[in-house]
């Protein structure tokens, strides 16, 4: 390889690799974006596990078919979580209370 030649293919790497690098990173901060908001409204909107509408995460009751929207405690009352296996509150075993 000649020395212009090897200058020429530097001088085209020079600018492909900061360009190639801006797309990459243009199209990655799109895709995170993405995935943050999907994450975020998972947070924000809770389906219920029912009738399958969505509703707002601090709803304790559908809006739509009035199914609880949290596993409730049977002993002390406390919203756990759906996928709980025991009250957080005061411990009592909610394994049984899934249908
Ligand atoms: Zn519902
Ligand atoms: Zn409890």
């Amino acid at each position: 390889m000649t020395i212009k030649k090897r200058l020429f293919w530097s001088n085209i790497l020079m600018i492909a690799v900061p360009v190639v690098f801006t797309a990459l990173v243009g199209v990655l901060g799109h895709v995170f974006a993405v995935v943050l908001f999907l994450i975020v409204r998972s947070f924000i909107r809770k389906k219920c596990p029912v009738c399958g509408r969505f509703q707002s995460g601090t709803s304790h009751y559908c809006a739509h078919c009035g199914a609880a929207m949290h596993l409730q405690c049977p002993d002390c009352g406390e919203y756990c979580a759906d996928e709980a296996l025991f009250c957080h509150a005061c411990g009592k075993r909610l394994h049984d209370l899934r249908r």
